[in-house]
């Protein structure tokens, strides 16, 4: 009894399902780079760009029975958004209503629904996208409108500082938003936070999904 709970105090959580999953980011490497970190385990892969992405998921299409599970990470432009429904299991980066109603729109019907994030500009920069804390609430409520879309959390790329004291306070902010939507009743399970450079402190803070690219690939180039 007290190693389980100190198991799930240190973030342990159950051996079939780890409390915090990794997400290996792939834009900029290889199919062959996926292929090699799928043979090692790997399964779930986060990618950008939507052409780059469908080219990989069609180029590894023999691994989708394999369990492999495709993330898209970046911003999304509505012209792309029908494929991206159709291909992807999870799209991370929700952040206006468009958006939203297009994806909904293509997610054949016959699939399970569209794993969903909705993507938090938590540090308040200008060139960020992601809806204001304050817009989570209520943009929650409209995504879970579409019965195809299946709300998993928020997801967040905090300020690109050093500075851990920084990091801490908006990964903070964002396990707060992601408490604060689960007592209004959202059953959601997914804080997406932490890249290479600042995973260790966003587990600290409630991540239960980290992306991470460079530590694991390598620099991209
Ligand atoms: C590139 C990217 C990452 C991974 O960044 P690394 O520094 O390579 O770990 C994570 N999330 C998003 C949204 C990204 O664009």
């Amino acid at each position: 009894m007290r190693a389980a709970l100190s198991g799930r105090a240190s973030g342990l959580g159950s051996p079939t399902e780890p409390a915090v999953r990794l997400i290996a980011v792939s834009k900029a490497q290889s199919a062959e780079a996926i292929r090699e970190a799928f043979r090692a385990g790997q399964r779930a892969f986060g990618e950008n760009y939507a052409q780059e992405g469908l080219a990989k998921i069609a180029a590894l299409r023999d691994l989708q029975l394999l369990g492999i599970e495709w993330h898209f990470i970046g911003p999304l432009q509505s012209n792309k958004a029908r494929l991206v429904a159709e291909q992807f299991s999870w799209v991370q980066t929700l952040d206006r209503a468009s958006i939203v109603e297009k994806l909904a729109r293509h997610v054949n019907p016959t699939n399970a629904p569209l794993n969903v994030c909705i993507q938090v500009n938590v540090s308040g920069e200008s060139n960020k996208s992601g809806v204001a804390p304050q817009e989570v609430l209520p943009f929650a409520k409209s995504v879970t409108a579409f019965s195809n879309l299946k709300l998993r959390g928020l997801m967040t790329i905090i300020e690109n500082v050093t500075n851990e004291a920084i990091q801490r306070a908006q990964f903070r902010e964002m396990h707060q938003l992601f408490l604060t939507l689960n007592q209004a009743g959202y059953a959601i399970d997914t804080l997406s936070m932490g890249m290479s450079h600042d995973f260790p402190v966003a587990i600290e803070e409630g991540s239960t999904m980290i992306r991470v690219g460079r530590a694991l690939f390598g620099e991209r180039n």
